[in-house]
């Protein structure tokens, strides 16, 4: 079995390096000509737990491999698993353009029977796009060659990526060809578990099912934002109420910590992208489009907390701990940490930042205006007037809470992931502010001072 990856990504490349890991021959192809040239000196480009390892392994003994020839990457193997970008356009559409390019590319150099696997996701129909554009290609050449398209969505969670590629709840293969189904399920027992779950169906319900999933986790996200909403209203802890919901099989514990919304490669485009298809069929998705919405806030609601109870913000300065959209990844797409950013820009602020891993990424993401990125966590904290902890790294949460008190002009943290207990932290002296948690009432001057901001 040969496979080639066409787009060497967050997805790509490490689904590459855990084929190659099990013995697989994997020939990894991107346009991007640094990366690749980068990959092949063991630079990798993105920050994923593990990958570095795997990837320099694989790469010494020649399981893995990269180029960028889109032809020697068609040419090699007899899978080819295409993961390139569908990024989110203005009107929320998925742009299709690469998906479009690596199914040319397929129709252009195929010579012998091939399975084309879909693993960006896609909107409905896409499979279909894809099998056109193929067949054209081929009949431009006058050749008529076998090819099988499927839909294989992928369900990796960025930094737990590798694992989720090794131990998968589930997987979906959607083909309408046996002698593909077959291969693709060959491929899988041999990256990972044998007795995985698989769902065989039909292209169009895989697509589908990539969609409605990350939909689904989306909406479990914003609903229990709206109970923590609620709970600083009407007194109540969310996080209790997440553990009593979470033990009921039927609601199930993940998913229900409430925060400052999602963000992401992953949540705000897939779901975007379903209301949008579900536009072009004449449907409207109402409860999604209301996840969509209540994120839209959720993502200034610690911005808004901070402006209840330090006042106006001009000159004050604020750190941010957590850049990143969430922990054990460099991937600022779509972070909480971007709006909370311009709006303290936008208040005048000084901002002093830090993440263990975005720090780099980050500043091709956010407008260089009053903005000083830290690689110490405690230096960021030096004379600031509030912490804005946006993303629960395990550095934080162990963080030494006297020597923070100690740096901090006013010691006020907001707390974006509820990392912290209340009462630990108030018996020390802090103002603690989080989320679905009835808190302290903001000072009044301070309230009235908020007009201003
Ligand atoms: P990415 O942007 O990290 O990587 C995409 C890569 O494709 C880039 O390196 C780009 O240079 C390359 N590319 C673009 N056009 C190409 C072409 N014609 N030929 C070869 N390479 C090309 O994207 P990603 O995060 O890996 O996501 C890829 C797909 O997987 C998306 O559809 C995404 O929605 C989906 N997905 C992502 C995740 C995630 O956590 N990142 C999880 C599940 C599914």
């Amino acid at each position: 079995m040969k496979i080639s990856i066409i787009g060497t990504g967050y997805v790509g490349l490490t689904i590459g390096a855990c084929l190659a890991d099990k013995g697989i021959e994997v020939l990894c192809m991107d346009i991007d000509e640094t990366k690749i040239e980068n990959l092949k000196k063991g630079i990798i480009p993105i920050y994923e737990p593990g990958l570095e390892s795997l990837v320099v392994k694989n790469f010494a003994n020649g399981g893995l491999r990269f180029t960028t020839s889109g032809k020697e990457a068609i040419q090699f193997a007899n899978i080819v698993i295409s993961a390139v970008g569908t990024p989110p356009r203005a009107d929320g559409s998925p742009n299709l353009s690469f998906v479009k390019e690596v199914s040319k590319t397929f129709g252009k150099y195929i010579d012998d029977y091939k399975i084309y696997v879909n693993k960006s996701t896609v909107p409905v129909g896409t499979g279909g796009l894809c099998t056109k554009i193929i067949s054209e290609e081929l009949s431009k050449r006058g050749k008529n060659i076998e090819f099988d398209v499927v839909s294989n969505p992928e369900f990796l969670r960025e930094g737990n990526a590798i694992h989720d590629i090794k131990y998968p709840d589930r997987i979906i293969i959607g083909s309408s060809s046996q002698k593909a189904k077959d291969l693709l399920t060959t491929l899988y027992k041999r990256l990972g578990e044998e007795n995985v779950d698989i769902v065989y169906t039909d292209v169009k319900t895989a697509e589908i099912t990539k969609y409605a999933s990350n939909a689904m986790l989306a909406t479990k996200i914003s609903f229990i934002n709206e109970i923590a909403n609620f709970c600083e209203l009407a007194g109540g802890d969310v996080r209790a109420v997440a553990k009593g919901m979470g033990l009921d099989k039927r609601i199930g514990k993940q998913f229900l910590n409430a925060g400052v919304g999602y963000g992401g490669s992953c949540f705000p485009k897939d779901v975007a992208a379903l209301i949008h298809t579900g536009k072009e069929y004449g449907y409207n998705f109402e409860v999604i489009k209301a996840a969509q919405d209540a994120n839209e806030k959720q993502k200034t609601s610690l911005l808004k907390k901070l402006k209840e109870h330090i006042g106006p913000l001009q000159n004050k300065h604020v750190a941010i701990w957590g850049l990143a959209f969430k922990p054990e990844t460099d991937d600022m797409r779509e972070a909480p940490s971007l709006k909370t950013i311009q709006g303290l820009q936008a208040a005048g602020a000084n901002i002093h930042a830090f993440d263990p891993a975005a720090t780099e990424t980050a500043q091709s993401y956010i407008e260089p205006l009053n903005i000083k990125y830290h690689t110490d966590m405690y230096e960021a904290l030096k004379d600031t007037d509030a912490l804005l902890i946006m993303t629960e790294w395990n550095a934080f949460r162990t963080a030494n809470l006297k020597t923070m008190l100690e740096l901090m002009k006013s010691p006020t943290i907001l707390d974006g992931r509820n990392i912290y207990e209340r009462s630990a932290l108030e018996s020390m002296g802090f103002t603690y502010i989080c989320i679905g948690q009835k808190n302290p009432e903001p000072k009044p001057s301070k309230v009235s001072q908020n007009i201003l901001v």
